[in-house]
C-alpha cells in the first residue's frame, strides 16, 4: 500500500549526454553509445533504489527524446526530413505514445490521425509483447496529449491504447499530465486558469477503459483533486513531486499532498509518484526528491499504520 514509483524519465549522466538540456545531444556514439546507455540504466536503477523507491524504471536513459526516441527505430518515419508543425493545438511550435506520437508527426501517408494512431498502436504492442517477455512488471504509456484533444479521445485515444496494450500480461499504466517545466508549457499552464478541469472528460473514459493505472500530477497543480474521484476502480499514481521547481520538496510536504488525495483515492489504489519525468532537473536535485518521495510516502503509510 502507497508504493513508490516515478513517471519515466530521469536526468542522464553527463558523460552520456549534455546535462541541462531538455532533448540533450549524446556525448557518445556508436557501439559506445550503445554500451553507455546501459551502463547509465544500471546507474537509474541504483539510485532509485538507493532513495527508497519501490517500483523502479529503466529512467529513460536511451532515448533522447519521448516521441523521437521511439520514431527512430521505425520504418517509414523519415528522420531525415523534419518539418515544424504546431503541436498539442499549437501550444509548442517544434517538430517530438500513440495520441502523442499522432501529434508530433507530420502524417504524409495515412492523412487519417485515427489509422495513423492505430497503426503506432500496433507497434508499441509489438514491442511492449518483447518487454514482457523479458519479466517486464509495469508498462507505463505516456499520453500529454490527452488534456488537449478531448474528443479525440473518446473517439479513438481510447482505443490506440487498448490496441497498445492488447494481450499484455503485466500492468499497464498511462501517464497524462500538463507537461515539464519548461517555458512552453509554464505559458500554456497560465492561460488555463484557476482549476485544470480538462481531465473531468478524460478521466471517465479512463475509468471505463481496461489501463490498470493513471499517473497524474498533483504537487503544485490546478487539477482539482476531486477529480481524481472520477477514476474509481483504476490505480492513481499520485504526482507528489515537482518536476517544474529545483526545490526539493521536504518528505512533509511530499506526505501533505498524499493526505490531500486520500479523500478521492483508496490507500490500496494510491501510489505516490512524481508529477512528470525529471529528465530536465540536475541529478542532484532529482536524487535529493527521489528521496523526498519515498520519506514522505513512508509518513503516509506510518500515519495509516500500514507496510509497504
Ligand atoms: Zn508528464
Amino acid at each position: 500500500m502507497l508504493l513508490t514509483t516515478i513517471a519515466g524519465s530521469l536526468p542522464k549522466p553527463s558523460w552520456l549526454a549534455k546535462p541541462g538540456v531538455l532533448w540533450a545531444p549524446w556525448s557518445l556514439s556508436g557501439p559506445a553509445l550503445a554500451e553507455g546507455k546501459r551502463d547509465a540504466v544500471l546507474v537509474a536503477l541504483r539510485e532509485q533504489e538507493t532513495a527508497g523507491i519501490d517500483i523502479v524504471t529503466d529512467g529513460e536513459q536511451s532515448r533522447q527524446h519521448f516521441v523521437h526516441g521511439f520514431l527512430e527505430a521505425i520504418e517509414g518515419v523519415d528522420f531525415a526530413r523534419r518539418v515544424t508543425i504546431g503541436i498539442r493545438a499549437d501550444r509548442y511550435k517544434a517538430e517530438v505514445r500513440p495520441m502523442t506520437i499522432v501529434d508530433t508527426l507530420a502524417d504524409e501517408y495515412y492523412r487519417d490521425r485515427r489509422r495513423l494512431a492505430m497503426e503506432f498502436a500496433r507497434v508499441i504492442n509489438e514491442e511492449a509483447r518483447e518487454l514482457a517477455v523479458l519479466g517486464l512488471d509495469v508498462l507505463q504509456l505516456d499520453e500529454p496529449a490527452f488534456n488537449v484533444y478531448m474528443d479525440d479521445v473518446r473517439a479513438w485515444g481510447i482505443d490506440a491504447l487498448h490496441r497498445a496494450i492488447e494481450g499484455l500480461p503485466c500492468k499497464t499504466a498511462v501517464h497524462i499530465c500538463y507537461g515539464y517545466g519548461i517555458k512552453a508549457n509554464v505559458d500554456w499552464k497560465a492561460t488555463l486558469g484557476g482549476e485544470w478541469r480538462q481531465y473531468e472528460q478524460t478521466f471517465p473514459a479512463l475509468a471505463a477503459s481496461r489501463i490498470d493505472q493513471v499517473s497524474v500530477e498533483c504537487a503544485n497543480s490546478r487539477v482539482p483533486l476531486a477529480l481524481l474521484g472520477l477514476l474509481k476502480g483504476k490505480d492513481v499514481l499520485v504526482g507528489a513531486v515537482d518536476v517544474a521547481t529545483a526545490a526539493i520538496e521536504t518528505p512533509e510536504e511530499v506526505a501533505a499532498t498524499i493526505r490531500s488525495v486520500l479523500p478521492f483515492v483508496p490507500p490500496e489504489r494510491l501510489y505516490a509518484c512524481t508529477n512528470c519525468g525529471m529528465v530536465p532537473l540536475a541529478r542532484d536535485v532529482a536524487r535529493g526528491k527521489l528521496r523526498a518521495l519515498a520519506a514522505g510516502a513512508a509518513l503516509v503509510r506510518k500515519e495509516l499504520g500500514v507496510r509497504a
